[in-house]
């Protein structure tokens, strides 16, 4: 009999997952019954959604960062395009709007949301004089209300951490800079970065170095500021810190599933409790976690998500074959960061390693260039649209690129000065 293996979520998590299970089992002549359920029939890159507000070339519109979610199912993984509404692990059931379905194996990569609603008064002025650019039609509406800015206060508020991609609104602010100098109105604009986090990243080193940037480009940082309420004019943060804006850009405060919570496998904010390295759920057997809905220390990422499903599906066969899951996830992340005038950083770190500057894929060559401004690094970011449809998405393995981080090529001396 077929061995029923369901994956939630349709997010490049759940995804790769599905289609690097089925490549998989095809080769081991597994007999596998996959099932992927999700509610997005249209699938965003959301990396798109930071160039949309500036109208980028190839960002200009949605049609230029959304694809059909079925086009990338592999052949021999079932779409089933239905909105989950329970997960019972104890019966090994999954409820849709549609039917119960049941399962040997559980994948579970449902994303997470942002919340305007949590934040006092950002609800009445979002749209109007508080925008976001992390879903895709708020970046487009915020494409307009750049446009349509004469200068003054721009904040960029960070409301709460975790947020997905931490680097975003630092991007953002570097790519503001960039936008209002070619409008001749950056001499009128004060541009403040303000985060609840104490610098720009979390980790000394990058942190040490995008505060530099952020300096040299003129733009302020206002650090340990959680946002508490928004009016017309004014944001509140907790420590009783008030700031005036003219345009305010806010990442609202994230949270996971409540499906998750719902079947006692969350950490109470809707992300699942998984174990760091094996990537299984601490609270239920046969279920992984994969992508932002885990609770795992790292960045809430793409590359992360794409990571996690390589040793997730590893760990899934392994147990399909009665062993035991690896140990192998080291929360391994890589990300360009856009910095503004066609240049960007690269950065690939784990739980263990911070972002360290040196060279990326290969000692010496590179040819991308660790925690350095480069031309390079950019136009890697922009190829980074193509190898997500043609190689991430279709499970496609990425040349040079492994599951767990490399030290080669980094300079450890880097740490020495921390
Ligand atoms: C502005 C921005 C820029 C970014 N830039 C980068 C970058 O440069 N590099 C990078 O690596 N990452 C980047 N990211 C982060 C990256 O996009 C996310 O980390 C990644 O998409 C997470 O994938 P996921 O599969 O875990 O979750 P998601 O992509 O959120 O997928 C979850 C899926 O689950 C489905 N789902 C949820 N609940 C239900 C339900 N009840 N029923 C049915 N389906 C459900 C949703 O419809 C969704 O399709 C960026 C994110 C943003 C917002």
């Amino acid at each position: 009999m077929d061995i029923n293996v369901i994956v939630l979520g349709d997010g490049i998590g759940g995804i790769v997952t599905a289609n690097l299970l089925r490549k998989k089992a095809q080769r081991d002549r597994l007999s596998l019954n996959i099932r992927l359920v999700g509610n997005s029939p249209v699938h965003t890159y959301q990396p798109g959604m930071l160039f949309l507000p500036f109208r980028k070339p190839g960002y200009r519109d949605l049609s230029d960062i959304q694809k059909a979610t079925q086009q990338f199912i592999a052949p021999g993984v079932e779409y089933v395009c239905e909105t989950i509404e329970a997960i019972d692990t104890d019966q090994r059931t999954v409820t849709t709007n549609e039917q119960t379905l049941r399962y040997d194996w559980l994948v579970v990569a449902l994303g997470c949301r942002t919340l305007v609603d949590s934040i006092d008064g950002l609800r009445e002025q979002w749209g109007k004089t508080a925008q976001g650019f992390y879903t895709p039609d708020s970046a487009m509406q915020l494409a307009v209300a750049l446009e349509n800015f004469e200068g003054g206060n721009l904040l960029i508020d960070v409301a709460e951490t975790p947020i997905k991609c931490p680097v975003a609104p630092v991007e953002f602010a570097f790519l503001a800079d960039e936008y209002l100098r070619k409008r001749g109105i950056r001499n009128k604009t004060r541009i403040t970065y303000v985060t609840p986090m104490g610098g720009a990243f979390t980790r000394p080193v990058c942190d040490r170095f995008l505060t530099y940037l952020l300096k040299e480009k003129d733009i302020y940082i206002t650090t340990d500021s959680y946002l508490s309420s928004v009016t017309d004019k004014t944001i509140s943060c907790a420590n009783g810190r008030d700031l005036e804006y003219d345009l305010l850009v806010v990442i609202p405060p994230h949270e996971g599933s409540d499906l998750i919570e719902d079947a006692g496998l969350g950490d109470g904010l809707g992300y699942g409790r998984t174990d760091k390295q094996t990537l299984k759920s601490v609270k239920a057997e046969r279920v992984f976690f994969v992508g932002d809905n885990s609770n795992v220390p790292t960045s809430k990422a793409g590359s992360v998500a794409h990571f996690q499903a390589e040793v997730v599906v590893h760990n899934l066969l392994l147990e399909i074959a009665g062993k035991d899951a690896e140990a192998y996830a080291d929360g391994h992340a890589n990300c360009f960061i856009e910095t503004g005038n066609s240049k960007a950083v690269l950065v690939d770190f784990n739980y263990d390693i911070q972002p360290l500057p040196g060279k990326f894929p290969l000692p010496v060559i590179g040819p991308m260039s660790l925690l350095t401004e480069t031309r390079l690094n950019h136009l890697g970011k922009l190829a980074f649209k193509h190898v997500y449809w043609n190689l991430l998405l279709p499970a496609r393995p990425i040349p040079l690129v492994g599951t767990r981080m490399k030290m080669t090529g980094k300079d450890r001396h880097a740490l020495d000065i921390t």
